[in-house]
């Protein structure tokens, strides 16, 4: 996945500000023959190149619409693939309208997809494989389950009752052989791979390698430790638990059979599985170790995971 943030700050729903637990994700696609991020992105910061109409969407209502999104994935200047991060993901987005169910826009972390001319089968493959570690990278980070009804299109969203009557991505994908089904068996697929290509951000490092420099003193101790990595854009929790991890190995106590979790605000069984054992599915072993008869946990409390 090539990542890169510019965050929307003059769209009016950024300046809303209304936050919203992520429970699932809509893929959007633009339904405009226009595969350039700087349509939609701006302004220029040396990779999208210049909007010449300034008709991108860090503006207070783009083309008088109430819209915004979480994410847009298209081509830079020089034809490469990116995503670009447009809202916190946590942040309520503009998107899908509502239905007889509520609204989307209460629960899902949205993108659009920049459309072309829908018949570039190039182009397509680069779009479907960027969208898909996205999501996978998503699921990962919020406990997202790859299925129905929590990784949805909007057309999708419609059938389900939270979202207007859109046919994205439906009229695309089958065009180029693949369905929303698809989709989420590809986002299952890289999760199942221990989310390895997902997490990486810009062909980052991953947590182990980074855990080991930190462990040779190359990004120094305690709060500039903490600094250097968030900003050089990674998980600065997952690689300090990680050195912790690879510490621990190193001495020679034997009492403790399991690891001690305290459940964070937001956190899912799922997402703890995810993110502590490398595979949502392992959320039952937590479940069992614990004694839990649900899958409901709170802040605050205390759980036994696997070693
Ligand atoms: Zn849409």
């Amino acid at each position: 996945m090539n990542l890169h943030k510019l965050i929307l700050t003059s769209n009016a729903c950024y300046k809303a500000g209304r936050t919203i637990t992520p429970r699932g994700i809509m893929v959007h696609s633009t339904g405009a023959n226009n595969p350039n991020l700087k349509r939609y992105v701006g302004p220029d910061d040396g990779l999208l190149g210049k909007n010449q109409y300034n008709n991108h969407w860090n503006t207070d209502k783009p083309g008088g619409r109430q819209v915004c999104v979480h994410a847009f994935i298209g081509k830079l200047a020089n034809g490469m693939i990116a995503t670009y991060q447009t809202l916190p993901w946590n942040m309520r987005g503009w998107h899908c309208g509502s239905g007889s169910q509520g609204s989307g826009n209460d629960t899902h972390i949205s993108f659009e997809i920049c459309e072309d001319n829908l018949s570039d089968a190039a182009y397509f493959n680069a779009v479907y494989k960027e969208a898909a570690e996205l999501c996978a990278y998503l699921c990962k980070q919020y406990g997202i389950r790859p299925e129905r009804p929590y990784l949805i299109c909007h057309s999708e969203g419609h059938e389900l009752g939270i979202a207007s009557n859109h046919g994205d991505v439906m009229h695309w994908f089958p065009k180029h052989g693949k369905s929303m089904d698809t989709f989420r068996a590809e986002v299952n697929r890289l999760l199942e791979n221990g989310g390895s290509e997902a997490s990486s951000s810009s062909g980052s490092k991953s947590v182990d390698a980074l855990a080991r420099e930190v462990i040779r003193g190359n990004w120094g101790n305690g709060v500039e430790r903490k600094n250097r990595l968030t900003a050089a854009g990674h998980d600065y929790a997952a690689v300090q638990a990680k050195v912790n991890e690879i510490l621990s190995g190193k001495s020679t106590s034997t009492t403790e059979t399991f690891e001690s979790y305290t459940v964070a605000k937001g956190d899912t069984l799922w997402g703890i599985a995810a993110k502590k054992l490398g595979s949502g599915a392992r959320y039952k072993e937590i479940k069992t170790l614990n004694g839990l008869s649900s899958d409901t946990i709170y802040a605050g409390q205390k759980l036994k995971l696997p070693k």
